[in-house]
């Protein structure tokens, strides 16, 4: 897993190996902060990445996460996990 990607208040953290490159999660960011990464994990998929120039833009909101199907993305609002765990 990857370390968190910047030092905002809410951050999503993103399972290189769990996510199959689906991006759904690009589609549903409302701030737009994620986008399909130029490389792939072990198993080929393009990956899902946050953007990091507009990294501090998350709210937080978990939408990514609820509509990732591989529950590869975990979301930190003051350090706190909210998802997948709290789903
Ligand atoms: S929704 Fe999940 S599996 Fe699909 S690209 Fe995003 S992180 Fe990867
Ligand atoms: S938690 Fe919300 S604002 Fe943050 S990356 Fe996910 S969908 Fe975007």
């Amino acid at each position: 897993m990857e370390a968190p990607q910047h030092s905002g208040s809410s951050y999503i953290v993103i399972d290189a190996e769990r996510c199959k490159g689906c991006h759904l999660c690009v589609s549903v960011c409302p701030k737009g902060i994620i986008a399909p990464a130029s490389y792939t994990n072990q198993k080929g998929y393009i990956l899902a990445e946050v953007i990091a120039a507009k990294a501090q833009e998350c709210t937080g909101c978990t939408a990514c996460a609820l509509i990732c199907p591989d529950a590869a993305i975990s979301v930190y609002r003051h350090s706190r996990v909210l998802s997948p765990a709290a789903r």
